[in-house]
């Protein structure tokens, strides 16, 4: 089921999601509707997608990593390089906006299947970005306090006269 999500200024999305603790057909449903729900979003399309942002605090969260869409139960990420890289980032459920975000360019992160089969695996460029990002919405973290504590800038698509996008300085959020 395509599910709404929940976006700014919701304070819902400061909430602690819980670990999962039964795999269960529960489980089985969310990871579908968070699946469903990330395909459902094409413009833009969407990379990952976290169980609080639709108003399920479980500690769940899909990403697509080298296009197929992969379920990360109770994700812990157990070492980041000291390699750090910025890159624009953006959020369902921070719509419209974007801005720079300075994090690790390669993880280490645990997490366990749909079955709860435990796995360690070394992340590094896009999959990496996607991970941390959606890691943050399992503690409350959006990608708006990482430009604010790095001084950067939020940035918000607008039509030019020709109805080009261009991104241009937003007030502050
Ligand atoms: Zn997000």
């Amino acid at each position: 089921m395509i599910r709404d999500i929940l976006t700014i200024p919701n304070g819902k999305l400061r909430q602690q999601s819980e670990e999962v603790k039964t795999f269960d057909k529960n489980l089985e449903s969310l990871i579908s509707d968070l699946s469903q729900t990330l395909e459902s979003q094409t413009d833009p399309p969407g990379l990952g997608l976290s169980a609080p942002q639709i108003n399920v605090f479980k500690r769940v969260f899909v990403a697509k990593i080298k296009n197929r869409i992969k379920a990360f139960i109770n994700p812990k990420i157990s070492k980041f390089s000291k390699k750090e890289i910025a890159y624009l980032e953006g959020c369902f459920s921070v719509p419209d906006l974007y801005g720079h975000v300075t994090r690790p360019a390669e993880i280490k992160l645990g997490s366990q299947d749909r079955h709860g089969k435990k796995s360690k695996k070394s992340y590094k460029g896009l999959p990496a970005r996607i991970i941390q990002h959606e890691v943050d919405h399992l503690d409350g973290i959006l990608f708006i306090d990482h430009v604010h504590a790095q001084n950067g800038k939020i940035f918000k698509v607008e039509k030019d006269k020709k109805g080009k996008e261009e991104l241009v300085e937003a007030a502050y959020v």
